[in-house]
């Protein structure tokens, strides 16, 4: 199965990943987590790509493109995977569609988790996640259960450097300008499934199996 995840910044797309990860077993690929790893290893990447995450704006396409062109590549991805962050922008999108196409391969379904803009601010701002293995939590509504201790890993949670209300402010604008065209992108391409995001996280996640044709 082979997934484009798309929504807003604070949508749950990081958090709805790891479970559809889990369920249909294909590997979850987040460009965010990518570039952070990158940052925190200090290779070039990672520090080509640190003043635009800081300020909110995206990595230039074709440092991206490239980088997830090598990703689809690697072993565990012949089965399908998971894309979360990325196509971000119309060129990425084409980059993806042209990248099936020389594989005679086809995406399954871009499933966007739909929330309004008024929901964002809280969710971002609360939002904690672990520096070892991606994972989202949330102060209020998803906290760790081991006090500030990743459920899954045990390193302790932080807050990401753009979590501020500034950069999100940014990142929205960013998103309402160069990433929400892809929802016509794709249904022109009769390949849009839509989630209701606002309800709770295990809500949300049942909607997505019964669009990705599970019960429960
Ligand atoms: P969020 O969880 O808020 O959706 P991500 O972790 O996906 O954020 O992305 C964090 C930052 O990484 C983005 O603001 C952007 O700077 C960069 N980034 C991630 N994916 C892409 C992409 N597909 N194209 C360009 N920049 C990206
Ligand atoms: P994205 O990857 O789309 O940027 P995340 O999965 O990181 O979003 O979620 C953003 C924040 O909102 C996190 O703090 C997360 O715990 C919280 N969150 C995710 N889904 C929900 C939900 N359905 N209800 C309330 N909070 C949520
Ligand atoms: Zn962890």
């Amino acid at each position: 199965m082979k997934i484009v995840l798309l929504g807003p910044p604070g949508a749950g797309k990081g958090t709805q990943a790891k479970s559809i990860s889990n369920r249909y077993s294909i590997p979850h690929i987040s460009t965010g987590d990518i570039f952070r790893k990158n940052i925190s290893e200090n290779t070039p990447l990672g520090i080509e790509a640190k003043g635009y995450m800081d300020n909110g704006q995206l990595v230039p396409d074709e440092v991206t493109i490239n980088m997830v062109k090598d990703r689809l590549q690697d072993e565990d991805c012949t089965s399908g995977y998971l894309l979360d962050g990325f196509p971000r922008t119309v060129a990425q999108a084409n980059a993806l569609n042209e990248f099936l196409i020389s594989r005679e391969e086809q995406l399954d379904t871009s499933l966007l988790i739909e929330v309004p803009i008024g929901f964002i601010l809280e969710r971002m701002t609360g939002r904690r996640v672990c520096p070892s293995c991606g994972a989202s939590y949330h102060i209020k509504f998803n906290p760790p259960n081991n006090d500030g201790k990743c459920d899954l890993c045990g390193s302790e949670v932080i807050q990401r450097k753009d979590d501020t209300v500034e950069t999100v402010k940014e990142r929205l604008d960013v998103y309402e300008n160069q990433t929400q065209p892809l929802i016509e992108f794709y249904k022109s391409k009769n390949l849009l499934s839509v989630v209701d995001g606002t309800k709770a996280i295990n809500e949300v996640f049942k909607g997505i199996c019964k669009v990705l044709g599970s019960n429960d």
